[in-house]
C-alpha cells in the first residue's frame, strides 16, 4: 500500500497529523532531523505512542550554511524558518525514494507560525523543495489545494481539517478526543527559536571554521557560559555537573578542557584547533577556574587534567601574574558573557 513519510518533530502537531492517517490505516515512516544543536525532542516517545516506526538522521552541515546565509532570512532570534522547512523537505524527499513512499505528511497549520506557515511561505517551501502537491498537511489541508494522496484517494480528504491560526485548542480537543496519551509541547522545542540562544549562535555562523566540520561545535553550545575575548578567543565555562559532563564528552574534538584535580572547580573549555596549551590559553584558565570556582580554588599553581584530541594529560596551571589578575575576577567575564 502507498505510505507515506511523516516529518515527526516530536510537537503535539507533528504528532497528531501521523495518529489522523494512522487512524485512517495508512501506512507511515516517521522521520526525525536531529537539529546540530540538541534541541530537546520527544519524537522517539510520539513515535511510540502513534505506533510508528522511526528513523533518525541528521540536519547536517548543509544545514549550518542555510543557517549562515538563509534566503529568506530569520525569524525573530536565529531560526531561518523558511530556508529550514525547504531544507527539511530536501531530506524528506530523498528519504521517501529510500523507503518508496509517495507524500509527505507535517503538522503545519497555516498561519499558526508567522515565518512559515503564511500561505504564501507554503507555497514557496514546496516549490523551492520540489514537493509541490506532495506535502500533506492533515490539519489544515481543507484550507489548502487538494494534494497527490488525496488526488488518488490514497487519503479522504473530508476527514481532514481546515484549521489556522495560533489557537491550539482545537489540537488539544482532538488529541484527547483521538485518546493520545501524551500532550507535548506544540512544536519541537527549537532553540533556534530561542532569543536567549541567538547571540551565541550568531558568533557561530561569522567563524569562518576553515572547512572543519561545525556539527561538534554546534552541540557545544547549549552548555555551560560562553564567553568571547576581543581576540576572538571563545571560552566555556561548565554551569553544573550536567554542563561539565556534557562538554567533557564532547570537547575533544573542538577543543581542549581543562578539569580540576583536587579542588572543587568548574570545567573550562577554549575552542581552538591546537593541542598544546599555550600561555594565554592557561591563563584564560587560570582567571576562568578563579572567577566562577565559588571562592574554592586554592591559590598558587592549580592541577589540572587537559583533555583534548590527543587524550588526557595532568598539567599545571601557573599562578597568574600581577598585570593578568583581573582575570579572576567576574567583572572581566561578565561584559563578555554570549548568552
Ligand atoms: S522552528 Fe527551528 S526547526 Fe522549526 S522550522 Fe524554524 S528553524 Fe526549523
Amino acid at each position: 500500500m502507498t505510505k507515506g513519510v511523516l516529518l515527526l518533530s516530536g510537537g503535539l502537531d507533528s504528532s497528531l497529523a501521523g495518529l489522523i492517517l494512522r487512524r485512517m490505516g495508512i501506512p507511515l515512516v516517521a522521520l526525525h532531523l536531529e537539529s546540530p544543536f540538541g534541541c530537546d525532542s520527544m519524537a522517539e516517545t510520539m513515535a511510540r505512542e502513534i505506533d510508528v516506526p522511526l528513523v533518525v538522521r541528521p540536519k547536517g552541515e548543509a544545514f549550518l550554511d542555510l543557517l549562515a546565509r538563509p534566503k529568506y532570512g530569520y525569524g525573530s532570534a536565529m531560526n531561518p524558518c523558511i530556508d529550514c522547512r525547504i531544507h527539511m523537505f530536501a531530506l524528506g524527499k530523498a528519504f521517501m525514494e529510500e523507503v518508496g513512499a509517495s507524500f509527505l505528511v507535517t503538522g503545519e497549520v497555516v498561519g499558526q507560525r508567522p515565518m512559515s506557515q503564511k500561505k504564501r511561505a507554503i507555497e514557496a517551501i514546496d516549490a523551492d523543495s520540489g514537493m509541490e502537491g506532495r506535502v500533506l498537511r492533515p490539519l489544515s489541508a481543507k484550507l489548502l489545494p487538494e494534494t497527490y494522496p488525496e488526488k488518488e484517494g490514497i487519503v479522504d480528504r473530508n476527514r481532514l481539517f481546515g484549521w489556522a491560526g495560533r489557537s491550539r485548542k482545537p489540537q488539544l480537543a482532538l488529541a484527547r478526543r483521538l485518546g493520545l496519551s501524551i500532550l507535548p509541547s506544540p512544536a519541537g522545542g527549537c532553540l533556534l527559536t530561542d532569543s536567549h540562544f541567538k547571540e551565541r549562535v550568531g558568533d557561530f555562523v561569522a567563524i569562518d571554521w576553515e572547512g572543519k566540520s561545525r556539527a561538534p561545535v554546534a552541540s557545544l553550545l547549549r552548555y555551560g557560559r560562553h564567553f568571547r575575548f576581543d581576540e576572538g578567543e571563545w571560552v566555556i565555562v561548565g554551569r553544573d555537573q550536567s554542563d561539565n559532563r556534557h562538554l567533557e564528552n564532547h570537547i575533544r574534538s573542538s577543543g581542549v578542557a581543562f578539569r580540576p584535580d583536587g579542588f572543587d572547580g568548574p570545567l573550562v573549555c577554549i575552542l581552538t584547533s591546537e593541542t598544546e596549551i599555550s600561555s594565554r590559553m592557561g591563563e584564560l584558565a587560570t582567571g576562568a577556574l578563579h572567577a566562577f570556582g565559588g571562592g574554592k580554588v586554592p591559590s598558587g599553581p592549580l592541577t589540572v587534567t587537559v583533555l583534548s584530541a590527543s587524550g588526557e594529560r595532568p598539567f599545571t596551571l601557573p599562578p597568574l601574574t600581577p598585570d593578568r589578575s583581573h582575570l579572576m575576577t567576574r567583572d572581566t567575564w561578565l561584559p563578555l558573557w554570549r548568552r
